[in-house]
């Protein structure tokens, strides 16, 4: 069935959970007493960024349909299978990154249907949209939010971004990935929230994580929820950093921390432990993320860092 016609058969001040698309993915609805936005919610597009997943979870246990002012759906784990396969980030069955496929096809692989699946049938529900993820198996990240650089929906998606406890604000220009598809194609406004690292999952990354969520509900006008406003800065470039060449990686830096222009990041050796490849950081600014652990492959992520 439709998602549209699922909810507008909800009766008013109503909670429903199911399990849609093709059998596999676990939504609850929740309809409020009283009118107001539809927010859709999304944790475990990549299946090793934990802290987001049981804070919907739990988030959804404790919202009272009586209490809220339009509807909440929320899609708890969007990738079950690689949850239990212990994947990082691609789905076992076709190898892909949901984030990288949108629109999607119908016709497609699983990624690529979930993604047709969101873009015809969830995204046209929404007023908002809310995508939690986290830093990678090896890639530690200081908390931060990524805002569309689309112009339309720009000012909206930074009003919710900044009632959040996140300090950094990082433009997405993307058109392939989940809400960044949603906001800057289809000008549905929204956020991603980048919280914790590692495939760690401490109870106190969970509990801020509900914190926002409450936040962005309280933003949103949906609940009544006080809190205070805390301190942001507003970033309008990413200087994004790859690898060159397979080895190993031995990192001097540390997400949160300050870069200069030209400063070493940390070089690679080979597997003799010869120096390959130094790396200088290309601008000035903060690094939001950056590859933990010691393998560096070519093309993959060496550092974020947010231009400042
Ligand atoms: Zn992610």
């Amino acid at each position: 069935m439709l998602m549209e016609k699922q909810i507008e058969e909800m009766p008013e001040d109503t909670r429903k959970q199911l399990t849609v698309f093709e059998d596999r993915l676990p939504v609850t609805i929740i309809r409020g007493k009283q009118k107001g936005k539809t927010v859709v919610i999304t944790a475990g597009m990549h299946s090793g960024e934990y802290p987001g997943i049981p804070a919907l979870i739990a988030l959804c246990q404790k919202i009272d349909p009586d209490q809220l002012c339009g509807t909440v759906i929320a899609f708890h784990c969007l990738n079950v299978t690689g949850l239990y396969e212990h994947t990082d980030a691609l789905f076992p069955e076709d190898g892909k990154n949901l984030n990288r496929v949108f629109p999607g096809k119908a016709d497609g692989t699983i990624t690529e249907r979930m993604a047709d699946f969101f873009v015809k049938e969830v995204c046209p529900c929404a007023d908002f949209i809310i995508d939690l993820h986290s830093g990678g198996f090896a890639e530690p990240l200081v908390p931060c939010i990524f805002y569309p650089a689309e112009e339309t929906v720009k000012t909206e998606s930074l009003a919710v971004a900044e009632a959040l406890t996140n300090q950094y604000l990082l433009p997405s220009y993307s058109t392939v990935g989940g809400f960044s598809y949603a906001a800057n194609v289809m000008h549905i406004p929204g956020i991603l929230v980048e919280r914790g690292y590692s495939g760690l999952c401490p109870k106190e990354w969970i509990d801020a994580y509900e914190e926002d969520l409450k936040r962005a509900l309280s933003a949103l006008g949906m609940i009544s929820y006080a809190f205070e406003k805390c301190e942001h800065t507003l970033i309008t470039e990413v200087c994004y950093m790859e690898f060159e060449e397979n080895g190993i990686w031995h990192c001097e830096i540390q997400a949160g921390g300050y870069v200069e222009k030209g400063s070493v990041l940390g070089t690679v050796t080979d597997l003799f432990g010869d120096p390959v490849h130094t790396y200088y950081a290309e601008t000035s600014g903060i690094v939001m993320y950056h590859r933990g652990g010691i393998a560096a492959e070519t093309g993959g992520c060496l550092a974020a860092i947010a231009v400042c």
